[in-house]
Parts: structure tokens; C-alpha cells; sequence
């Protein structure tokens, strides 16, 4: 599996540095609003990423945190006159929602920014006592930039050119350098109820901090990989490395990468622009979250992505057509020609993950499988559907159980229907036993292979 690195600016193999096991941490949302689908942009690239992953047979830890505590948030909650944990329950409890609805697994781990102020204190403390962090006048303590030789290498700035060292402009008056950033902000009278006591007096954490202590305690000092949106890149990650390395003086992750925007008209999709839709938007307008899923993952990663409704017209249309196949697909023997397809897509999702390269393998299957017989495809695309998250194989599952087992559901309705239970229960064994598991519910039973 080859992807990208934005730090190295080329594209390398993605090897665990330990444990078969990908070390991954994600930035999360902004709890402060319902997000939008720019940002399930950034959430599906990564999806699709840990999915890739796990293809190709290795093990995925991925940390996402939730911003809970920002500028924004405290803003929304003083505004709304109540608790900031009771207005960001709101958007936490949301954004779960819309994971859900657009598949994208879980990540191992969804830490909260309010939960790990011991944490980010102490990382800060370690740099103050490095002097790399100083307390200015006005009671925020800042990263100086200028005591971490690496700063600029994620971004490709060098910053010993650029920066003049002079104190500029009138709201960075209280910084040595223009670059430096805040890593503990003084408490100020528009926070409110919001502060937490440190060593430099009531505050809150920046933002960047945040990512630097809660990835480091659950990854480790050093790990695999690290994601976000293009925006992201610089400065939070640039100083997210640099409150990490400085601290530590080891690396702090291996691999980069970053996915282009998704954009309206030119334009990227965000809150402040007022072009976006949330995920609620488009469901409301009666699309699904698998053709929304379809969108947002049939572009290269790396590459613009225009929004427009004619694209959900079109995946309507796709899924329609892959639907129809699977249904006709049976498990069995793979055919060769099947079998090829799979070697493409495979291919295609570990050449930095060429999304829109595995759709044209899946396309191919399709038209072949239309053409020759879908007979032993259906384990392929299952297979293809371990990275897309897309198929529907509800019709096709009921398609596929064989006649015995179907003999035996059959027995087992009649005995439910006389209430006989013992002999319910003991057909229920012997399908478990054949290799399937039986449900029950109101519509009757159902059955799904082990
Ligand atoms: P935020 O809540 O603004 O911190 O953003 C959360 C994630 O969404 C970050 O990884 C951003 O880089 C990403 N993001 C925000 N807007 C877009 C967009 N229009 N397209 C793709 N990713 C985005
Ligand atoms: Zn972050």
C-alpha cells in the first residue's frame, strides 16, 4: 500500500513501525455547529483510508479528537446562556449520527479536548521548562518559534528567511514573533464560565495543543500516520509537530497526508462562506447517505471535488445498476476474468488510494458479470465493498441462501407458527451449525451468513 506523504512530498509504502497495527490520529470537528458535507469530505478520505488498511491485512488504531472547547464553541454556549458540555452534547451526539449514516466506521478512540486539560498543561509545562514556551504580558503562554530549528519542514516554509523577529502588527503585540502561537490562552472576560486553573493562571488550552497531547497519549511519542483537511496542514500541523518534537526530541509521525477541499462553484465548502450543506440538508431533499457517500469518495483524494446535485443524480443512477448485479450474484467459484478485476482494484486503492480508478474495476465487474453470468462474483464484490462501503447486499443475501438451509427456515416457520419451540430452537442450532445465523423479528425470520 503506497500513499502520499505531505512531508516528504512523495508517495512511499505505508509499513506499521509496530504491531501489524496502523497508528493513526485524525482531526475532528468543531463541536459547535452540525458539520457539513466539506468535512465529511475529510472524514470519508479517512474512512476509506482505515478500510485500505485493513485490505491489505493490517490492524488500524485511529484517534479522532472532538474540539469541544474554542473560540466557537464558548461564543455558541455563552450565547445560548448555557453549560459549554450541554451545548457541544448537542453537536457531538450529531456528528455520531452522520457517521453512521454515511458508513464510516468508527474510530477506535474519540477523545474530548475538556477531558485532557491535565494532559495539554503538562506538555505545555515541559516546554516552558525547555524555554522554548514563554508567558507574555498578557498571561498567554506562546510557542517560540524561533527555538525549534524544524518549524516550516511539514509546510515547506523556511521560516529563518521569511520572519523578521520584530514585533509587527498590533494584535501580536505580545508575542516575540510573528509566527509564535498560543499554547495556554489567558482567561478573558468574553469566555465567561469557561477556564481551567494552570501554572500561568485561568485559561484555556490552544488549539493546536490539543492535538499534540491527545494524540501523543494514545499513540505513543512517536507514530504512523497523521490526516486532516489541506487547511490543516499549515499552521496546525506545522506546530502540532513542533510542540510534539520540541517536547520530546523524537519524531512524531512518520506519514502526512491531507485531502484537497470540496468546493461549490470554485469555492471551498465552509461555514463562513454560507455555501455549505450539512448532511441534513441533502437528506431532507430525500438523498441518501450511501449516494452522498458515493460522491464524496469517487474523486481522487488529492484532488478538487466540486459539489453539484447533478453528481448525486449520477450516483443514484450507478448504485441503481451495481444493485441490480449483486442481486444476481452468487458465492462460488471466482471466474478468472472476476478475479482480474479484483487485481485491478486492489491496485488501484493501493496506488494512494485511486478511488475513482477501484469505481472503473467495479464498473468492469459489472459489465462483465451482466454479460457472462454473475455466478462466484459475489465474494468480490463483498471483497470491493471492505474499501467502497456503498453495495447493498440485502437482496442479494436472500438470494444466496442455499435450499437446504431455506428447507430448514422453512421447517422452523411451521414449527413457530405451532409453537412448538423445543423444535424452533433445535432447527436454529442445526442452520447455526450449517454456517448461518438466524434472526427473528416481527417481519419473521431472516438469515445471514457466519
Ligand atoms: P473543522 O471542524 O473546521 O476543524 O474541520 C474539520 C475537518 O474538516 C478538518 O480536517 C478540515 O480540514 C476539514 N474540512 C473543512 N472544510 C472542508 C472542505 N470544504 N473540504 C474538505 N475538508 C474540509
Ligand atoms: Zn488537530
Amino acid at each position: 500500500m503506497k500513499v502520499y506523504n505531505s512531508l516528504t512530498r512523495g508517495v512511499e509504502t505505508l509499513a506499521p513501525i509496530a504491531d501489524n497495527t496502523i497508528r493513526l490520529y485524525t482531526c475532528g470537528p468543531t463541536v459547535y455547529n452540525f458539520a457539513h458535507i466539506g468535512n465529511f469530505r475529510a472524514y470519508t478520505f479517512e474512512d476509506i483510508l482505515r478500510r485500505v488498511v485493513q485490505f491489505n491485512g493490517m490492524k488500524i488504531k485511529q484517534v479522532m479528537n472532538l474540539t469541544d472547547v474554542d473560540d466557537k464553541t464558548i461564543r455558541g454556549a455563552n450565547a445560548a446562556a448555557v453549560p459549554l458540555t450541554t451545548y457541544t452534547k448537542t453537536y457531538k451526539d450529531a456528528f455520531f449520527a452522520d457517521l453512521k449514516m454515511l458508513n464510516i466506521q468508527p474510530a477506535e478512540i474519540y477523545p474530548a479536548a475538556t477531558d485532557h486539560i491535565p494532559e495539554m498543561i503538562a506538555l505545555v509545562q515541559s516546554l516552558v521548562d525547555k524555554g522554548i514556551a514563554y508567558q507574555s504580558d498578557d498571561k498567554s503562554v506562546y510557542f517560540n518559534v524561533r527555538k525549534f530549528p524544524g518549524y516550516g519542514k511539514l509546510a515547506h516554509i523556511d521560516f529563518d528567511h521569511q520572519q523578521t523577529g520584530a514585533r509587527c502588527a498590533a494584535d501580536e503585540y505580545d508575542k516575540e514573533n510573528v509566527g509564535d502561537f498560543a499554547l495556554w490562552k489567558a482567561w478573558e472576560e468574553s469566555d465567561g464560565p469557561v477556564g481551567w486553573d494552570s501554572p500561568w493562571g485561568r485559561g484555556r488550552p490552544g488549539w493546536h495543543i490539543e492535538c499534540s497531547a491527545m494524540s501523543m497519549k494514545y499513540l505513543g511519542e512517536t507514530f504512523d500516520l497523521h490526516t486532516g483537511g489541506i487547511d490543516n496542514l499549515f499552521p496546525h500541523h506545522e506546530n502540532e509537530i513542533a510542540q510534539a518534537e520540541a517536547s520530546t526530541g523524537k519524531e512524531f509521525v512518520k506519514t502526512w497526508m491531507h485531502c484537497a477541499h470540496l468546493k461549490v462553484n470554485g469555492e471551498k465548502m465552509s461555514k463562513s462562506l454560507g455555501n455549505f450543506f450539512t448532511l441534513r440538508d441533502l437528506l431532507e431533499k430525500g438523498w441518501t447517505g450511501r449516494e452522498i457517500r458515493y460522491v464524496l469518495i469517487n474523486a481522487h483524494y488529492r484532488s478538487g471535488l466540486n459539489f453539484a446535485f447533478t453528481a448525486l443524480e449520477d450516483a443514484r443512477k450507478s448504485l441503481a445498476r451495481i444493485d441490480a448485479c449483486v442481486e444476481k450474484a452468487t458465492e462460488g467459484a471466482v471466474p478468472e476474468w472476476a478475479q482480474r478485476h479484483l487485481d485491478d482494484f486492489t491496485a488501484a486503492v493501493n496506488d494512494d488510494l485511486n478511488i475513482p480508478k477501484a469505481f472503473a474495476a467495479l464498473f468492469e465487474l459489472v459489465r462483465d458479470a451482466n454479460g457472462k453470468g454473475a455466478e462466484g462474483t459475489l465474494g468480490v464484490f463483498r471483497r470491493m465493498d471492505e474499501v467502497l462501503g456503498v453495495i447493498f447486499f440485502g437482496k442479494a443475501e436472500k438470494a444466496a441462501v442455499p435450499a437446504e438451509i431455506q428447507a430448514m427456515l422453512d421447517e422452523r416457520a411451521a414449527a413457530r407458527a405451532a409453537k412448538n419451540w423445543a423444535e424452533s430452537d433445535r432447527l436454529r442450532d442445526a442452520i447455526a451449525a450449517a454456517g448461518w445465523l438466524v434472526k427473528d423479528s416481527r417481519e419473521g425470520q431472516s438469515v445471514t451468513k457466519k
